[in-house]
């Protein structure tokens, strides 16, 4: 049987968006799989509004202007991308893989590069009895919108990074911003923790967020209680941030046919991104090796590589990556 792909990319995040853009780069028939309604991952679901210091070229980009520009270079050729497409099961073998969506809609391709991140990821929500009735409206796990807090009161709750970005990034919009953990010591950078301390935000610590209320005037009643001790404080918000990191949920893979050996979780690749199945690689979040970081920049590095030596196995007499892309930049020209 004859595939109708030669790479399937599992994962629109910003590695598999790059992953299929350098796919087509290399001539090949391409589909890209995303199981959330939108392109982007982690980056446009969690941290949209956040600046993003770290990717090369970029001294500081939003994380939503990073994943346009990334779509804009996805759309230089003709890829299928389809959203709200979770791959649940991958059967078959290298030159035929039969890939199924949740709608049940069944596709062929030579071969896969799973780039699924840390999963289908949910946000620890607040142990709080009554916390999802506010939740949407009052109670956030991510910014969906710095305008949203405009002139408001915030408590962002968290004692990590992007807990102390997200603090940092309403100070000059909110009217007055909290944050509160549940340590004395913040975890995040020794920098963002000095731009913290040196900001108005109004630091909490060490206290955990106990009971929550809606006061007549509409804003949330937080009643907080001091860990290891009996103080307890009440703050009173227009709006509650909850930073406590995310769940990763691997499940999906692991319930596939074609499995890749995974390591707690992530999936083991070699230094060319194979994993132990053949013509199934696998990059960015996802995966696991000596030295790995979870970075973008990271994963925009494994992206080519999976790609590359993909095409060379299903390819061979197609000839190896130029070192420069003059060639490519003439032919969009000429476009
Ligand atoms: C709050 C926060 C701040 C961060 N800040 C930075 C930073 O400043 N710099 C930096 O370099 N990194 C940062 N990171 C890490 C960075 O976001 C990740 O390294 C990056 O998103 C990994 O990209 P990815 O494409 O591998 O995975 P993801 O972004 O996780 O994307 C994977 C995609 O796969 C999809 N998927 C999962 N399972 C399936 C399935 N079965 N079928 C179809 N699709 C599926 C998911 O829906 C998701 O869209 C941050 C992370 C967080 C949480």
């Amino acid at each position: 049987m004859s595939s109708e792909y030669d790479l399937t990319i599992i994962g629109g995040g910003p590695v598999g968006m790059f992953a299929a853009f350098y796919a087509g780069m290399r001539n090949a028939h391409v589909q890209l799989l995303e199981s959330l309604p939108e392109l982007g991952g982690q980056v446009q679901a969690l941290y949209p509004e956040k600046m993003i210091h770290d990717v090369a070229g970029y001294p500081a980009i939003k994380g939503r202007d990073l994943v346009a520009q990334l779509a804009k270079q996805l759309a230089e050729f003709p890829i299928d991308v389809r959203t709200k497409s979770p791959v649940e099961n991958v059967t078959g073998q290298m030159g035929d893989f039969t890939i199924t969506t949740t709608d049940g809609t069944v596709s062929h391709s030579k071969a896969i590069i799973v780039a699924t991140g840390t999963g289908a990821f949910e946000p620890r929500r607040l142990a709080v009895e009554n916390a999802d009735q506010f939740e949407g409206q009052q109670l956030f796990y991510h910014i969906p919108s710095l305008a949203t807090f405009k002139d408001k009161t915030v408590l962002v709750a968290g004692g990590g990074d992007s807990a102390i970005d997200m603090a940092l990034m309403l100070e000059p919009v909110a009217k007055q911003v909290y944050i509160m953990h549940r340590r004395n010591q913040f975890r995040g950078m020794e920098h963002s923790v000095d731009l913290l301390k040196a900001s108005s935000v109004i630091i909490k610590t060490p206290f955990l967020i106990k009971e929550m209320q809606q006061l007549a005037n509409g804003q949330l009643d937080l009643m907080m209680k001091e860990v290891r001790g009996d103080a307890e404080e009440h703050v009173a918000v227009d709006d509650l941030i909850v930073n406590y990191g995310f769940i990763a949920d691997h499940k999906a893979i692991e319930a596939w046919q074609v499995t890749p050996t995974m390591d707690h979780y992530l999936i083991d690749v070699n230094t060319e991104m194979n994993t132990n199945v053949a013509g199934v690689a696998a990059i960015g979040d996802a995966v696991t090796y000596p030295g790995k970081l979870g970075l973008i920049a990271s994963g925009f590095g494994e992206a080519p590589n999976a790609v590359n030596q993909l095409m060379m196995t299903l390819y061979p007499e197609r000839r190896s990556p130029l070192h420069s892309t003059t060639l490519f930049e003439k032919r969009a020209h000429q476009k």
